[in-house]
């Protein structure tokens, strides 16, 4: 697609969220997910029962929460967030930090329980990253976070379970 009629779509569209599907089109391969996670697959139907509407928004269809919406963001206790589809765990509650966004942020993940893919025709969108069990959405990954990595998974508080340890 022509970088003027892609700006064109995005402009008719007016969500983010609906932006982001259509970059999704013309995704780059995902990642291989890891040898050691066991892949979980539902049909839809079994999606819709075992995820509150929120969930599944998020998770199956890569809606993004409002900003500031989730209960996750003022959450600081010890404890593991696993995703909300199947339970495998994404981050460890001592890489949270208050990015000041709105929605939960890490500055790392257990990277073999995600799967990632970078839209290749959008200009500076940020990569995709995935569940790799269920492949639910979950969020993006910036370039601004703090140190060690320099990373800020913008994850979505209704795609998460807090685990306190
Ligand atoms: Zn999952």
């Amino acid at each position: 697609m022509r970088r003027r009629s892609f700006l064109r779509v995005i402009a008719s569209t007016g969500v983010v969220a609906a932006t982001y599907r259509i970059i999704d089109v013309h995704a780059a391969a995902p990642t291989p997910p890891s040898a050691n996670v066991e892949k979980l697959y539902l049909s839809d139907a079994a999606w819709r029962e075992r995820l509150t509407p929120e969930q599944y928004a998020v998770l199956r269809f890569s809606e993004t929460e409002f900003a500031g919406s989730s209960k996750l963001n003022h959450e600081y206790r010890a404890g593991t967030y696993v995703c909300a589809g199947c339970d495998l765990p994404l981050f460890k509650s001592e890489w949270k930090y208050d990015s000041r966004t709105g929605w939960p942020s890490f500055w790392q993940a257990f990277d073999d329980h995600l799967t990632t893919r970078r839209p290749i025709y959008a200009f500076r969108a940020p990569t995709e990253y995935r569940c790799a069990r269920c492949d639910g959405h979950h969020g993006y990954i910036f370039e601004d976070g703090p140190p060690p990595t320099g990373l800020r998974y913008c994850s979505n508080g209704a795609a998460l379970k807090f685990i306190r340890a």
